[in-house]
């Protein structure tokens, strides 16, 4: 018997279980952990548990047995999947993408990065210089990414604080040619601030730390991180170990801690800064002036009718502005950074790019569900990210089984499970949506506050089964009156605080800061920031809300995933304290239901749990039949495969399609594969 199908080590696929309970699932998943098996089938799609520990099971090696290998004739692995999502792309010419989600600390970066270490390591034999640079550089791009954009949180030391969707463009010959990257979301609140036990990003530690003392020197930077007041908020400047020695210095990064220094006070009725030599080194590093600086953090210019006035800030104003042009600054810096990545990435070769066969595997790495004890802003859009994802996998799993049995002239059975439209609709809908009420709310002329915006939610929302609040359910005391709404997830129940909902919405960076940066001697600022050309009497557009950027991006997400075949990585985290050894039943078992991986294995054992093309099936078990073996003088390979089930006594457990065999149980197949070890 082959070793993934030793009962030793549990069923190898989740499909395979006696009976579909949350029990047993939970009893092969644990067992499996324990006997260091970190994969799981569902039909195609992997279930990881983070085994935190190095595992031998990535090297050389390893990808040379999954090379070109199916799925079901090795153990389960991410190697077969990258491999799987290779050859459709390569033999079918599909597009292909891998979708991995899961909390956070549950795997998804490391996973990814093995799947491109993959996907690498099995292309371009002929070694051609441009795909070896391509290749190299989508592997690197990764460290960059990371030290911009991850960053030490109390649930992972390596936490990526954004989403991330990565193209692999191939050419005819199955080579990477290119790639794209599409960054979500980055969590920017963290420049300013840091729960305790937390960092910022790594950049600001890796250029504080490894920076040479000249280059400091010149960027004014001290070598103590404990001396900026925004990168010490969390109390941890040191992670435990260094991932990457990577250094890159920017002008931003630095201005970012100095500003983060500021003060400002009062005198009278005039604010002031407390520590003008600051503003010196920030007018130095941004290359602008001096005074200058001073007064976009001081000043608002106004249009009141045809005149234009400075108006002065109040401190908090004036601390606000500062907070926020450090937040836009590093956003700004990390988006022109993913640029420069896809400048030097992207196909470049223009006949492979208009003639030749060009094909994409995607790759999404995306924050998880998140339940927080407080939830904000970012859970809400994460959360909604998740029920995009989610409506996507419903269409997809259930469409493309659908799409197959028509093809093959097989009768299909429908399986009903939960379709969460009704949340991804109560989050985006126009009109009628949180999404449209808070921008609405932030429409609204005047001072509006986050309580004007649950009022609205309130009226709009009040008969809507998904969502809650005091006001509507009085009794309900774990929700607090003009503070909390609650939305039922599909994942589970989760309370939001609209507190600052409104702020992070309009997330309003005043419009002397674009101008001063826009007016910055310093080329690439200047570039990152086209509208500070505008006066302001030429501003009329308002921009668009946070919620609204952040909701079209994923739609234009979902929409591009939906036209690729899908495979999917679900990645479970075993416990909180980062130990190899702990499975914690009740922490797994949450993810196994957020997940849906239950209703996954339903859909899966209602079906079909696998199919295979005639000659491939032949030539994997003809051996088992005196018809088939060596040869068969049937009249087509669909013929020999019927005759060989029917000697095995499987026929009531299997289909016959127009090009594929289709096996119900994958206990039949399992069958087969006994008795081919056995001959
Ligand atoms: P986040 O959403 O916070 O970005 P994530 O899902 O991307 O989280 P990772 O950063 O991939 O999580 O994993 C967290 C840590 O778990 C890694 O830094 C590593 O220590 C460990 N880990 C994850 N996967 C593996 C693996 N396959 N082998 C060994 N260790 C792993
Ligand atoms: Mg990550």
């Amino acid at each position: 018997m082959a070793e993934h199908e030793s009962l030793e080590f549990g069923k190898a696929d989740f499909v395979l279980l006696d009976s579909v309970s949350l029990e047993e699932f939970m009893a092969n998943l644990k067992l499996r952990f324990e006997k260091g098996r970190i994969y799981t089938y569902i039909g195609e799609v992997v279930v990881s548990v983070n085994p935190y520990r190095a595992m031998n099971i990535y090297g050389r090696d390893t990808i040379e047995q999954y090379k070109g290998r199916e799925l079901y004739e090795r153990p389960p692995h991410l190697f077969a999947i990258a491999d799987a999502a290779y050859k459709a792309m390569k033999r079918r010419n599909k597009d292909t993408c891998i979708v991995i989600s899961g909390e956070s600390g549950a795997g998804k970066t490391e996973a990814s990065k093995y799947i491109m270490q993959y996907i690498a390591a099995i292309t371009n034999p002929g070694q051609r210089a441009e795909v070896e640079r391509v290749k190299n550089m989508l592997l690197k791009s990764n460290c960059v990414l990371e030290a911009f954009g991850n960053a030490k949180t109390n649930r992972n030391d390596n936490s990526s604080r954004f989403g991330k969707y990565m193209d692999i463009n191939f050419d005819f010959k199955g080579d990477p040619i290119g790639g794209h990257i599409n960054n979500y979301l980055l969590e920017k609140s963290r420049v300013i601030f840091q729960q305790e036990g937390e960092r910022s990003f790594h950049s600001f530690y890796q250029m504080v730390k490894g920076g040479s003392e000249s280059l400091l020197r010149s960027l004014h930077v001290s070598k103590d991180p404990t001396a900026y007041s925004y990168i010490k908020v969390g109390g941890q400047v040191k992670v435990g170990y260094h991932r990457s020695n990577f250094l890159v210095f920017l002008y931003l990064s630095p201005c970012d801690l100095s500003q983060g220094n500021l003060t400002f006070g009062v005198d009278g009725d005039t604010t002031l800064i407390e520590n003008s030599k600051v503003v010196a080194v920030i007018g130095v590093l941004l290359a602008t002036k001096e005074e200058n600086v001073g007064k976009a953090l001081l000043y608002r210019t106004v249009a009141t009718g045809r005149d234009v006035i400075d108006k002065q800030h109040t401190t908090q104003e004036a601390s606000y502005g500062r907070d926020a042009l450090a937040k836009a600054m590093y956003e700004r810096m990390f988006c022109w950074i993913v640029g420069r990545i896809n400048d030097v990435i992207e196909v470049k070769n223009y006949d492979a790019k208009v003639h030749g066969k060009n094909t994409v595997i995607g790759v999404l790495d995306i924050y998880g569900f998140e339940i927080f004890q407080n939830n904000s802003f970012e859970q809400f859009c994460i959360n909604y990210c998740n029920e995009k994802l989610q409506q996507l996998f419903i269409q997809l799993v259930l469409r493309q089984e659908q799409e197959e049995y028509q093809r093959e002239g097989i009768p299909w059975k429908h399986i009903d499970y939960f379709n969460n439209q009704i949340i991804v609709d109560l989050v985006e809908l126009q009109h009628k949506g949180i999404f449209s009420v808070l921008d609405e709310a932030c429409m609204t002329v005047g001072k509006v506050t986050d309580e004007v915006f649950l009022q609205g939610l309130n009226s709009k929302l009040a008969k809507h089964a998904h969502y809650t609040s005091r006001k509507l359910s009085p009794t309900d005391k774990s929700l607090e009156f003009d503070r909390d709404f609650r939305i039922r997830h599909y994942a589970g129940d989760v309370v939001y605080s609209v507190v600052g909902f409104i702020d992070k919405n309009k997330d309003t960076l005043f419009q002397d800061f674009k101008r001063l940066l826009y007016n910055s001697s310093n080329p690439v600022l200047k570039m990152m920031w086209p509208e500070g050309k505008l006066s302001i009497t030429e501003v009329t557009k308002r921009p668009l809300t946070a919620a609204t950027l952040f909701k079209n991006s994923m739609i234009a997400l979902v929409e591009n995933l939906a036209c690729k075949e899908p495979y999917y990585v679900r990645c479970i985290k075993p416990n909180d304290v980062k130990s190899p050894l702990l499975f914690e039943y009740e922490r797994c078992r949450h993810q196994v239901e957020y997940l849906g991986l239950l209703e996954n294995v339903r859909v899966r054992r209602a079906g079909f749990a696998n199919r295979q093309e005639y000659p491939r099936f032949l030539q994997r078990y003809k051996m088992i039949s005196e018809f088939t073996w060596p040869n068969h003088d049937l009249p087509s390979d669909k013929e020999a495969v019927k005759r060989l089930v029917q000697g095995c006594g499987f026929e009531h457990d299997v289909a016959y399609g127009k090009t594929k065999v289709f096996v119900r149980t994958p206990r039949t197949l399992f069958c087969l594969e006994e008795q081919r070890d056995e001959m």
